[in-house]
């Protein structure tokens, strides 16, 4: 009779536990609250799902995530850049999430081979020109950016950036390493000033004169051009002709521990959907990666364009490549 009681009592302390644990998810954020609060606060609204975050650099996040192990506080990653959810991965931090939704809802070139994450939303890499100095038609490809034409005129953000990383990343495995490393250094010598620690600080070099191109990340202008929509820069979608744009991600990856792994995958499952798409996309000016929401009109009136499609887990595959080649062309 005790022995039966205790049992209905642990089974209803477990059950409590259980009904508790799920009403919870907890995310590593290397994406700023309120880029991700709106999307958190319509995840809770529909489920009663409280989502805890905590955001902080990608780096740190993940080496927080590595040293608790086992005592995992930590369901979900959430960053930026493919190069870095594939750093993640090499450091055994995630595990797969088997979903026939998110395959469903985000094509396989976003998503990791092997399941431990998936792109969220979108962002092209793409070439930014001085409108008032640069005929468009004097533009055409990412490798055209190194020759004679461009000397004393380009500005790029510093290598130490994930996204120039990347970028390289996907040209190594496009060109091969010596054909890449030709373009690289061409760039390097058609550096008209010292490389710069930021997208926005490239746009504003480029509006101020200081240079008539440069390559950068989609939000970045969307966010200069709202504060000052006469800017006199504009976007260039180079190789139209063939691979396309660079495009990258933010995306998330379920941890390798996580407490509530079951709610986890629910939220992801959910972020992939269009009522989530919608908002995260449209918060950073990105586009949604799941290709049957539409853009934001804001974003829409940069163009349609063709994008490569690599599937951007080579970013990650050939970063450590990329790094030392960049270091080797003097690119800071
Ligand atoms: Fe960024």
């Amino acid at each position: 009779m005790v022995c039966k009681r205790f049992l209905a009592a642990l089974a209803l302390a477990l059950f409590g536990c259980h009904a508790v644990a799920a009403d919870e998810v907890v995310v590593y954020s290397s994406r700023i609250d309120e880029l991700i609060k709106p999307v958190f606060d319509a995840y809770t609204a529909q489920t009663g799902v409280k989502v805890k975050f905590i955001t902080d650099k990608e780096a740190p996040l993940m080496q927080r995530i590595k040293a608790e192990g086992s005592n995992a506080t930590a369901d979900l990653l959430l960053t930026v850049d493919a190069g870095n959810l594939w750093q993640a991965e090499q450091m055994g931090i995630l595990q797969p999430i088997e979903s026939p939704i998110i395959d469903a809802n985000i094509p396989a070139q976003y998503r990791s081979s092997s399941h431990a994450w998936t792109g969220l939303s979108l962002r092209a890499r793409t070439i930014a020109y001085a409108s008032d100095r640069v005929d468009p038609a004097e533009l055409s490809t990412y490798e055209a950016l190194a020759d004679k034409q461009w000397e004393g005129r380009l500005c790029l953000r510093t290598a130490k950036k994930v996204y120039n990383q990347s970028l390289t990343a996907t040209l190594i495995e496009t060109h091969g390493s010596e054909q890449t490393e030709r373009i690289l250094k061409g760039w390097v010598n058609n550096l008209s000033t010292d490389v710069f620690s930021d997208d926005i600080a490239v746009l504003q070099a480029i509006a101020a004169g200081q240079c008539d191109v440069g390559i950068v990340n989609t939000y970045y202008y969307g966010r200069l051009h709202k504060q000052d929509p006469s800017l006199a820069v504009k976007l260039f979608w180079p190789n139209q002709g063939d691979r396309g744009v660079h495009v990258n991600l933010s995306g998330i990856g379920l941890t390798r521990h996580a407490p509530h792994p079951e709610a986890a995958k629910a939220l992801v499952e959910w972020m992939t959907g269009a009522q989530a798409q919608r908002i995260f996309a449209d918060t950073n000016q990105e586009f949604p990666a799941n290709p049957s929401v539409k853009p934001s009109a804001e974003v829409a009136s940069w163009g349609a364009f063709k994008a490569d499609t690599l599937p951007v887990e080579v970013a990650g595959k050939r970063q450590a490549e990329a790094i030392r080649m960049m270091d080797r062309v003097g690119w800071n």
